[in-house]
């Protein structure tokens, strides 16, 4: 793990960058070390390995936009279906249009769920209304932040604490 977790001069988590990256932002000023793990020594510079490095001025927020991909679609879903709630993971979920293709559903976030085979095989190409499937929760296009690599990293003790100041849970903050 040599993922650093960037934060907003507010403390809001921006992003997850290398440690290569964020040594520039720290020896360009840009930043300060709030977490380390360890120093860094060699012959003519020591300094601090970061792990949560903040800002020392506020970054606006560009509004990206998560890439539309199945193996986003199930992350955002968290492997469960949104008809029976059962999990998988990226080999045994399907990604589901809610309203079929061919009835004039479209490819986007707000029309596509995570679901396992036998739900998406029992619904066809039938609405969630017309097969009596209820969705379990009404999908989002996710905001951007990068939640989706942070999940991969909340092993981390210390991100967890500027994370859930943000958050109540990951899950939320997708939506
Ligand atoms: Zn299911």
């Amino acid at each position: 793990m040599s993922d650093v977790l960037v934060l907003n001069s507010t403390y809001e988590p921006l992003n997850v960058t290398s440690i290569a990256r964020a040594v520039r932002l720290i020896f360009a000023g840009k930043a300060e070390v709030l977490h380390d793990r360890g120093r860094i020594a060699s012959p003519t510079i020591e300094f601090p390995l970061p792990s949560i490095v903040r800002m020392l001025y506020f970054i606006r927020h560009r509004k990206k936009r998560v890439a539309l991909t199945k193996k986003n679609v199930l992350l955002r879903d968290d492997y469960a279906c949104a008809y029976c709630g059962k999990r998988g993971d990226r080999s045994t979920m399907t990604v589901d249009h809610v309203v079929p293709r061919r009835q004039g559903g479209r490819s986007e976030w707000t029309n596509l769920v995570a679901a396992c085979v036998e739900c998406n095989g029992r619904k066809r190409d039938r609405t969630p209304l017309q097969a009596q499937m209820p969705l379990r929760r009404k999908p989002h296009e996710p905001r951007y932040i990068p939640f989706f690599v942070v999940r991969r990293n909340t092993e981390r003790d210390e991100w967890i604490k500027y994370l859930t100041l943000y958050s109540v849970s990951i899950e939320q903050r997708l939506t």
